[in-house]
């Protein structure tokens, strides 16, 4: 596996592929929901391009930017072993510079739910996406569905903006207890795990009164309310795949999001329905 740590490097490497390339973008502390990217990645494409790089510019300020959490040898070994070719891994200063024109992700999908919590998040999120498909041209990238409007918001950045990639959503990868995985996860202690694990079980309760035929958003809000009630909730949606608020459940293309903080941790979940 090739260690590639400037975007000459990235580049170069890039020139000399003729084949497919799948990249799997991700900011490190890699986990099984990872491993599951780069699986599929490594399937679907003669080559496979992970990278690692903590993102600065989706960070807001008094975030966890700093104390992310970094396994750099954890990292590469499950890279090499999952049969990754390269694992581009550059320092800040390679991938911004100081006079660069910005982009903004559109106002309506990305200042509500975790963009309301956390404004110009997905401005950081697409700046550093487009760097990275601009630099690597694959052929497919994947992500995951663990972040859904992230996701969403790429698929569109990249049909809008006439990127020759196309995006492959994953499925989110939970531990046996059905916490969804999560580099931040490894914040959580003994306690706040159990307590955590109220998020997805919020998630299968409306999965539940779905199947009794219960379609009401309020009602099913209120159930996940319940079981959520000792966390601090910091939003319950259920939308349609175009984040818009919804009164009744569509069985074909609405989703159930939640965002809660676990001590000081924030975690988020969703099912797609
Ligand atoms: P991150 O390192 O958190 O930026 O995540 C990198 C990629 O892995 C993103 O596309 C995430 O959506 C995806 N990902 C993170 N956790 C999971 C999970 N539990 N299941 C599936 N994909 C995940």
């Amino acid at each position: 596996m090739k260690i590639l740590k400037t975007t000459k490097e990235l580049i170069d490497y890039r020139k000399n592929l003729t084949c497919n390339i799948g990249l799997v973008p991700t900011m490190g502390a890699l986990h099984q929901g990872h491993i599951s990217l780069i699986k599929e990645s490594v399937q679907k494409n003669d080559n496979t391009i992970v990278s690692i790089f903590v993102n600065p510019t989706q960070f807001l300020a008094g975030e966890d930017f700093s104390s992310y959490p970094n396994r750099y040898e954890a990292d590469l070994k499950i890279c090499s072993l999952a049969g990754v070719d390269a694992l581009f891994m550059p320092c800040t200063d390679e991938m911004y510079f100081e006079n660069e024109p910005t982009l903004l992700a559109p106002m309506k999908q990305s200042y509500i739910l975790e963009g309301y919590q956390r404004p110009k998040h997905f401005d950081g999120v697409l700046r550093i996406v487009l760097k990275l498909l601009n630099l690597s041209k694959p052929t497919n990238a994947y992500f995951g569905k663990k972040d859904t409007q992230q996701l969403f918001l790429i698929q569109n950045m990249v049909k809008t903006l006439f990127i020759d990639t196309t995006i492959v959503p994953c499925e989110i990868i939970r531990d046996e207890k059905g916490l969804a995985l999560s580099s931040r996860n490894a914040y959580l202690n003994e306690n706040e795990k159990l307590q955590a694990l109220n998020i997805s079980k919020s998630l299968k309760i409306a999965s539940k009164e779905l199947m009794r035929g219960e379609l009401h958003v309020n009602n099913i809000k209120e159930k996940m309310r319940e079981v959520l009630k000792e966390l601090d909730v910091e939003y319950i949606e259920i939308t349609n795949r175009k984040f818009e608020k919804i009164d009744i459940i569509n069985l074909k293309n609405s989703i159930i999001l939640v965002a809660t903080k676990v001590g000081k941790t924030r975690l988020i979940d969703n099912m797609w329905i």
